[in-house]
């Protein structure tokens, strides 16, 4: 039985990508992180997505403090951003190295040989810290902090863009329809905010239904 720590967003990467695991029969241990002004409806996708999913327990971490850029006083955001040729829509400074050593944490008390991210081929050439040198230089140095546990990590997604990311998702028959794009807080998905456009786009270059209900 192969164990594993999951980083659950609430999105669609991270969905598909438990889901692709399950079929891999990963016993899976759901993690999330509240952050500085995280929208409450992802927190809420992410519970709906782990109760679809047969209620394997889901570990909420407190996280409260970590801010986006957008949050950070203006010189110090843009002194970051201006190393950035391709900035992602939302960073998290140092989030993943945060996030990922938590759920190493976690990862030893449970026995769980893996930790796992939803991280899509796009994400590769935004972020620094989603590739694989992040991670075998994240591993090396867990291991020099602590012997006699060790811990691997599991990005299935990368070799997928976007659309194929949906497009197994739906073979994978994942709750797609419970996952949360939008950057508003309705009950519904928006249908008109960067997040929401995104999302229509991408089931369209999915080829695959796209089942969300949007107010516009
Ligand atoms: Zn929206």
């Amino acid at each position: 039985m192969k164990k594993t720590v999951i980083l659950l967003s609430g999105g669609i990467d991270s969905t598909v990508a438990a889901w692709k695991l399950r079929r891999e029969d990963h016993t899976l241990i759901p993690v999330t992180f509240i952050t500085y002004r995280r929208n409450k409806r992802e927190l809420e996708a992410v519970e709906k997505i782990v109760e679809n999913a047969g209620g394997y327990g889901l570990r909420v971490i407190d996280t409260s403090y970590l801010r986006e850029l957008v949050d950070f006083p203006p010189k110090q955001a843009s002194k970051i951003l201006q190393h950035l040729s391709n900035p992602p829509n939302i960073l998290i400074p140092y989030r993943n190295i945060i996030f990922y050593s938590i759920a190493a944490h976690i990862a030893c008390y449970e026995d769980a040989e893996y930790v796992a991210g939803g991280h899509t081929y796009e994400d590769l050439g935004r972020l620094p810290d989603v590739g694989e040198d992040f991670f075998n230089s994240l591993r090396a140095l867990l291991n020099q902090s602590l012997k006699g546990f060790e811990v691997k990590f599991l990005t299935p997604l990368t070799a997928l863009k976007k659309p194929q990311v949906i497009k197994l998702g739906y073979e994978l028959n994942a709750p797609l329809k419970l996952t949360w794009s939008c950057w508003s807080v309705y009950e519904k998905h928006c249908g008109t905010c960067p997040g929401c456009l995104a999302r229509k786009q991408s089931f369209k270059d999915a080829g695959v239904e796209d089942s969300t209900e949007y107010l516009a």
